[in-house]
């Protein structure tokens, strides 16, 4: 009888904690099953009056608000208060901006997929596509990227004057001022096609339609400075850089040094200008060797009070034209054997009126602001967009290469050990693809997805690392040799710059994905430290109380969810969609209840603390990550209409990611410093141990067979890059000489055999083709297509090789 009513009760109250009950339903809970316990337990009537008065205490404060609140509430409040760390005004900023998005579902621990799901497909306009199929087309058919990174350092001026004129650098620049006004949907499509080609064109073009001048004046400009540079900047007649990073602050952008002083001083011909004298030294700035217009960050003093009565103005942004006196630029850095313009700027008090500043007097003091509420556009952009469309060339590539190769007389990817590369570079290239244009379609929508910025800009970025390691892998010396016929070397030399820029990953992984999730995107916490910072106390303690016990009603939720789903394995869980990814929906449900709980007890335990602790804090950004890099594969699925051909695709990306929040959340629990609550967890969380592992072996050779075989699949995985129709061209004669691989391939084994068998005689290659066409074993047409195939092999497995002295020349 004990033992039905201990398990009664629980079941009660775990269905409460399950429907998130209130308050009230809770209170006549206990009213029911305290007693009851009680009495079975046969006590003294003392112990029992005791604990009937206890009770009626308990009812009274948590029914009666008032009660709680200043019980209750108002300790909790104080005690929040001491542990929640000191967050800095640029900190606080950063929290501030942008906006929270698909990533607050995820955070819920009941994500609702309908709202996923029904997001119209993304799509492009006429005129979008126009410009991808031709604009950009011409652009990539110009360029050679050998002659860019090696021979000139530079794009050539016919490129430059293509660029300009064809305005790709007023991607983001609404048509009012003779821009583009493309979606971001058409702005990453088109910075991916460019990356396929050149990653010195991708960031030539990407780096003015990010975050930079033209960005910042649509948001803060005055009209005046609107008027003045938009259509210049649109058409560029002005070429922009942004200049905040320094040699004293790189990740830390906000501790800049650079200072200007509000003072009055001569412009031009007029004497007594109020304005400020500035004087900076940056460094990394992308475009600053030959900017027209120099974005600017400092952080403003006004000693004399010229402009009010506060000194210390903080971060300010100006835009200053670099023909003025005392502004230097023109010399480079070199980074990486990228060929795009990046370098110093230094200026030592240099004067500038005040209509330089952006948004005017008004914005004084706003600079951070203003650039944590840009950023999240163009961080879903532009970084993404560039790593898939280097992943995109280097996984066609890789799979046409391991198709062709043959060793041992084998195509050499049909290897196992090069299976599991090729499975690798196409699974992932699968997710980058998805995030990208999921995220794209974000901002489309009108959201500033601070987070998921973060998250797609590190994870397309490092799986782009991933890729093309692989890629280099798969092609052996093929990779290493450098040369105009090399379409990877670059791309392996560049990928650390993307790593690097825009939020260093290894900062963004360990102190932004979380740090910012959690205050950002959790349902309750911004909430709690709003009421902690608020000064009005009534009001604090009344939004505290509030905030508080749906906090504790959604732990309770999440912990009975998240345990009750992995006994249950996920499958109670309803789902929208049916097999074959219905249980991949209910799954990312099941870990999304045990992220939620996960994150609350590693804030409830590590308080203020958590913040430093990075390794921890970025395990659980990863569970965050892999959980919307999941929902982005299960939605570009359904975008492409479910196609059964790339189930293995989606089941590679799926498998891998949801071990790896098995793996996320394990790190977790092996390193919670509180041991009990670690333990708990562990019971919430994996109370059948764990089960998930990596993609199987098979569904990895069905992945890389796609990679390697030309299919609907194959195109659509790496569709929208600029592939040559040359075969003189490195990639062209590749995608040439997979055809035609596939096509000699049975004639080549006969030929083979009449060898083998002594009826062919000839040793080399040319020659047995010709013996076959004369015996009659192959036609006049099938010997064509066999010395076709021959060239075309030959072509894609040779190397450059250069004489000494084109060596020399080309390094003076
Ligand atoms: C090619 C290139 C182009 C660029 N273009 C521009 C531009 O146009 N304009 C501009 O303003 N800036 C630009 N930058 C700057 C860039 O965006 C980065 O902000 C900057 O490079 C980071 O500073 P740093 O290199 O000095 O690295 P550091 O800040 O010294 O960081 C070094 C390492 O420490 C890690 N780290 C630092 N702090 C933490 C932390 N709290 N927790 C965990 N890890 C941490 C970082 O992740 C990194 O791995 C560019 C940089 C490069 C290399």
């Amino acid at each position: 009888m004990g033992f039905l009513l201990f398990g009664l009760v629980l079941v009660a109250f775990m269905v409460l904690a399950f429907y998130r009950a209130s308050i009230t339903s809770w209170v006549l809970a206990t009213v029911v099953f305290v007693p009851l316990i009680a009495m079975q337990s046969r006590i003294s009537d003392a112990v029992l009056q005791f604990i009937l008065l206890s009770l009626l205490f308990f009812i009274l404060i948590f029914s009666i608000p008032y009660l709680r609140r200043e019980l209750v509430s108002r300790l909790a409040l104080k005690l929040f208060r001491k542990i929640l760390p000191p967050v800095s005004q640029t900190e606080q900023e950063a929290l501030d901006a942008g906006t929270v998005w698909w990533d607050g579902e995820l955070f819920s621990g009941n994500p609702h997929w309908s709202k996923l799901l029904k997001l119209p497909k993304p799509f492009l306009t006429k005129e979008e596509q126009f410009f991808l199929d031709h604009e950009v087309e011409e652009l990539c058919a110009l360029i050679n990227d050998w002659e860019v990174t090696h021979v000139n350092q530079d794009l050539s001026p016919k490129t430059w004057q293509f660029i300009k004129e064809k305005g790709f650098f007023g991607m983001i620049i609404p048509k009012e001022y003779g821009g583009l006004q493309f979606s971001a949907q058409a702005h990453s499509a088109v910075v991916s096609k460019i990356a396929s080609r050149s990653g010195t064109a991708a960031v030539t073009v990407m780096v003015p339609n990010s975050l930079g001048p033209a960005e910042l004046l649509l948001h803060y400009g005055t009209q005046a400075q609107k008027d003045k540079y938009l259509r210049r900047l649109a058409k560029g007649e002005e070429i922009p850089c942004f200049a905040l990073t320094g040699p004293f602050a790189g990740s830390d952008a906000g501790a800049i040094p650079d200072v200007g002083v509000v003072c009055r001083g001569q412009f031009n011909d007029q004497a007594n200008v109020l304005g400020v004298r500035v004087t900076w030294e940056k460094r990394y700035i992308t475009l600053a060797p030959i900017a027209t217009l120099l974005g600017l960050a400092f952080k403003l003093y006004d000693p004399e009070k010229l402009l009010s009565e506060e000194v210390a103005r903080g971060i300010t942004l100006a835009l200053i034209p670099t023909d003025t006196p005392g502004v230097n630029t023109g010399r480079r850095h070199f980074p990486l054997n990228s060929a795009f313009l990046n370098g110093p700027t230094t200026g030592k008090d240099v004067f500038i009126p005040m209509e330089y500043i952006i948004g005017g007097e008004e914005r004084i003091g706003q600079g951070w602001r203003m650039l944590m509420e840009c950023l999240a556009a163009g961080r879903s952009i532009s970084l993404p967009a560039s790593a898939t469309g280097g992943s995109k060339i280097a996984a066609r590539t890789s799979g046409a290469y391991g198709r062709v190769r043959k060793q041992f007389h084998m195509p050499i990817g049909k290897f196992e050990g090069v299976e599991e590369a090729l499975a690798r570079i196409a699974g992932n290239l699968y997710v980058m693809d998805a995030a990208r244009v999921l995220t794209a379609q974000a901002i489309d929508l009108g959201e500033k997805p601070s987070v998921i910025s973060a998250i797609v800009k590190y994870h397309c970025t490092e799986r782009g690392r991933s890729v093309i390691n692989d890629a280099m892998d798969v092609h052996g010396g093929k990779g290493i040799c450098m040369g105009p016929d090399n379409y990877l070397a670059r791309f392996y030399q560049q990928t650390p710059i993307g790593i690097t820029v825009e939020g260093a990953n290894i900062l963004t992984r360990s102190l932004i994905i979380f740090g910012q999730g959690a205050v950002r995107a959790h349902p309750y916490v911004l909430k709690e430290i709003k009421a902690a910072h608020d000064e009005d106390k009534k009001r604090a303690v009344f939004d505290f109380d509030e905030a508080l016990f749906g906090h504790i009603s959604f732990a309770m939720c999440n912990a009975v969810r998240s345990f009750v789903f992995a006994l249950t394995g996920g499958w109670l869980i309803t789902a929208l969609t049916s097999k074959p990814t219905k249980h991949y929906y209910q799954l990312l449900t099941r870990y999304s209840a045990s992220f939620a709980i996960a994150t609350d007890v590693a804030m409830l335990t590590l308080g203020g603390a958590l913040k430093r602790r990075e390794k921890l804090s970025a395990r659980l950004g990863d569970v965050l990550s892999q959980l919307y890099l999941c929902s982005a594969a299960l939605k570009k699925f359904e975008d492409d209409g479910r196609p059964e051909t790339d189930l293995p695709l989606l089941n590679w990306a799926m498998e891998d990611g949801l071990y790896r929040i098995q793996m996320a959340l394990d790190g977790v629990l092996q390193n919670l410093p509180n041991r009990s609550a670690a333990l708990l967890l562990r019971v919430l969380i994996f109370p059948l141990g764990q089960c998930r592992r990596p993609p199987s072996d098979q569904i990895g050779h069905d992945v890389a067979n796609l990679l390697s075989t030309p299919s609907a699949a194959r195109d659509r995985l790496t569709s929208g890059i600029y592939l040559s129709k040359d075969e003189n061209d490195a990639v062209g004669a590749l995608e040439a000489s997979l055809s035609s691989t596939l096509l000699c391939e049975f004639m080549q084994t006969d030929l083979a055999k009449a060898h083998k068998s002594g009826v062919i005689k000839s040793l080399d290659e040319l020659s047995q083709i010709a013996e076959a066409a004369e015996l009659g074993l192959v036609n006049a047409k099938q010997a064509q297509q066999l010395e076709r195939d021959y060239k075309l092999r030959r072509k894609v497995i040779m190397v450059d090789d250069f004489s000494a002295e084109e060596l020399k020349a080309s390094q003076a």
